[in-house]
């Protein structure tokens, strides 16, 4: 069985997160011999990076979603080490501003979508619009329950538009969490990502968890997977999120265009 299929949530099936592992080991020995892997790893990325924007022809949009602390920024900076800055947007979804709030979920989202020959990556997503706002009850349930056919069905649009989506969730234990909540007042170099409301959110740990049961449950599609990622161990989590990206971008068989374009005679012998 692929790597990926290990870690995918199948089309359909009903997610109970207590059944999926949150450490992860693989066939790695320890955190040395996982280094080794990430860096050819990173270099594969970037050369498939390269061929994607020189291709012109797809664009690959990575979608990370975690509890607090999961490891969603740490994730970014390891798995896109190598590629280049040019042909890589990150977008973090914070509380909508007036003005997105002003239109409807998937408006900012819709225009953070990478085009043809970029990856593109969401720090949080319209995910958040069925996981905060459900939590909260911050819009009436009327609306939210809709919400998980509209973004299939927004999925399904990009997708058919040469978009390929990879969504990413990135598992922790509860007592992960607090692990790494304990280091951040701990460490100075790490006080600057504490939040106010880390304490609160964490009340609403088993609310969370149940949100992400049921979006995962009804939005893991065969043209939009979700993977649920073993998180606890960063090492683990950022081969498995590298992993599964090369797989997806060698499957699309891209290739270096073939010809200079028509009219570019320069440096032709
Ligand atoms: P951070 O990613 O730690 O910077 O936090 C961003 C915050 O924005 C989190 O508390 C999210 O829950 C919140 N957020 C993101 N999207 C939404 C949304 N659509 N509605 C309400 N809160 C959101
Ligand atoms: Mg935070």
């Amino acid at each position: 069985m692929k790597f990926s299929e290990q870690l995918l949530v199948k089309p359909g099936h009903k997610v109970r997160l207590e059944d999926f592992d949150s450490e992860g080991s693989a066939h790695v020995r320890d955190k040395d011999h996982a280094a080794e892997i990430m860096k050819k790893r990173t270099g594969r990325l970037e050369h498939l990076q390269q061929v994607l924007y020189a291709e012109n022809k797809h664009a690959l949009l990575i979608i990370l979603q975690g509890m607090d602390a999961a490891g969603k920024d740490g994730t970014i900076r390891h798995v896109m080490s190598g590629v280049n800055p040019q042909g890589c947007d990150v977008t973090s979804f914070k509380v909508p501003t007036p003005i997105e709030a002003s239109h409807d979920f998937l408006w900012r989202i819709h225009n953070a979508v990478p085009p043809r020959g970029m990856i593109g990556i969401f720090n949080r997503s319209q995910y958040e619009d069925v996981l905060v706002v459900r939590v909260h009850n911050l819009v009436p349930k009327k609306i939210w329950e809709k919400r998980y056919d509209q973004i299939n069905e927004f999925e399904e649009l990009l997708t058919e538009n040469s978009v390929t989506i990879l969504k990413f969730f990135l598992h922790i234990s509860k007592d992960e969490q607090q692990k790494r909540f304990t280091e951040r007042h701990e460490d100075p170099r790490k006080y600057w990502k504490v939040s106010a409301s880390d304490a609160s959110e964490r009340k609403y740990w088993d609310d969370y968890q149940r949100a992400y049961e049921v979006l995962l449950s009804k939005c893991s599609k065969k043209h939009a997977p979700w993977f649920v990622i073993p998180a606890n161990k960063k090492w683990f989590r950022d081969l498995a999120v590298a992993g599964i990206i090369i797989e997806a971008l060698e499957n699309l068989k891209m290739k270096f265009p073939a010809h200079v374009a028509d009219g570019a005679e320069v440096g032709k012998s």
